[in-house]
């Protein structure tokens, strides 16, 4: 390769330090496919030792681009690894196969997305919303203080655990410096100035509050357009509000919070520590914690009652853990 770079290659003592040894295939069983991805396939796994259940993101570094696959999981991997937060997915190591890294982390119960689509009819709740939202800005909280950017944020990234926690997850395109400038995040939830970031000047992690608005909804707006006609609509326009035109009852105070993180020009948007302790939409007194549990509750009771013809063994995997 004209870099250097050999993917696999463990000669450098710091991208050796990054793996565990050991043959993972000897470590783990009961492998069961539970998400995809650009990269590959999730799985839920065991380890056979402990017990324990974990989640596996396997990435395979080969063929095209086999140095731009590996230099992207050492930087996922170098994101996650001295990571520890409540609100941020566990890491529990790394192993290297056959031209294959596996990213091992705690298991989760499964996405905001996940659950969003069980919930299809009449959606989430605003203290659902409200408990996700803070959880999430938590994990946000604790990344930007560390100068960090996670820039992907949407409901297929947040994970709920069998406890009823939030965890913000995939790292796979996130920044270990701020400010950043490159183009990175899918188009349709890009923050303006990030988009803009391509022309002039970079961005901060206002661009996570921005992406913020994602969780409680199914589609982002623009959708029906593709995405490079998104990437200049966002940037042009005023920005979005709460489903216009669509479902009505939403709060003042819910409408304001969507507003508030929309807020085009991130001079005036707050900072995740600023929403988190002073927005009245994530200070609304009930446990976070309970209201999560009752929502995964309702949700396995909804996908108990799914009919089976529903292609729906993706969200028979919430209950994946009682089976
Ligand atoms: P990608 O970079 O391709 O988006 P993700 O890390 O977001 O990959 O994982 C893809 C999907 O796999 C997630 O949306 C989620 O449904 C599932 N998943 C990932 N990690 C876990 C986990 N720790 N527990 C349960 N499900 C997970
Ligand atoms: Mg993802």
């Amino acid at each position: 390769q004209a870099s250097g770079i050999r993917p696999g290659n463990l000669e450098d003592p710091e991208v050796a330090s990054l793996f565990d040894s050991g043959d993972p295939d000897r470590i783990f069983e009961e492998l069961r496919a539970i998400g995809h991805g650009s990269f590959g396939a999730v799985f839920f796994a065991r380890n056979k030792d402990t017990h324990e259940s974990v989640a596996i993101k396997k990435m395979s570094f080969m063929g095209k681009q086999a140095v731009e696959k590996w230099l992207d999981i050492l930087k996922e991997i170098r994101f996650l690894w001295n990571l520890r937060h409540p609100n941020i997915i566990e890491y529990k190591g790394c192993y290297l196969k056959e031209q294959t890294a596996w990213l091992v982390t705690e298991y989760c119960l499964g996405s905001a997305s996940d659950i969003l689509h069980v919930h299809k009819q009449s959606g989430l709740r605003e203290p659902e919303i409200s408990a996700i939202c803070s959880g999430v800005l938590q994990a946000l909280d604790h990344l930007h203080s560390l100068s960090r950017i996670h820039r992907d944020v949407k409901a297929g990234n947040i994970l709920l655990s069998e406890s009823g926690a939030v965890k913000l997850a995939d790292f796979g395109s996130a920044s270990l410096i701020c400010p950043a400038q490159s183009f990175v995040g899918t188009p349709y939830w890009m923050a303006p100035e990030l988009i803009l970031a391509m022309e002039e000047g970079n961005y901060d992690g206002k661009v996570d509050v921005c992406n913020l608005h994602r969780t409680g909804r199914g589609k982002p707006p623009y959708f029906s357009m593709n995405a490079m006609s998104a990437l200049y609509h966002i940037p042009q326009n005023e920005s979005p509000s709460l489903d216009p035109g669509g479902r009505d009852g939403w709060s003042p105070t819910f409408r304001n919070f969507v507003a508030t993180c929309l807020l085009k020009s991130p001079e005036e948007r707050p900072t995740s520590q600023v929403l988190l302790n002073s927005h009245p939409f994530l200070t609304c007194g009930r446990s976070p914690n309970l209201i999560l549990l009752e929502l995964i509750t309702r949700t396995k009771a909804a996908v108990r009652e799914l009919d089976d013809n529903l292609n729906c063994r993706k969200m028979k995997r919430i209950l994946l853990t009682e089976e």
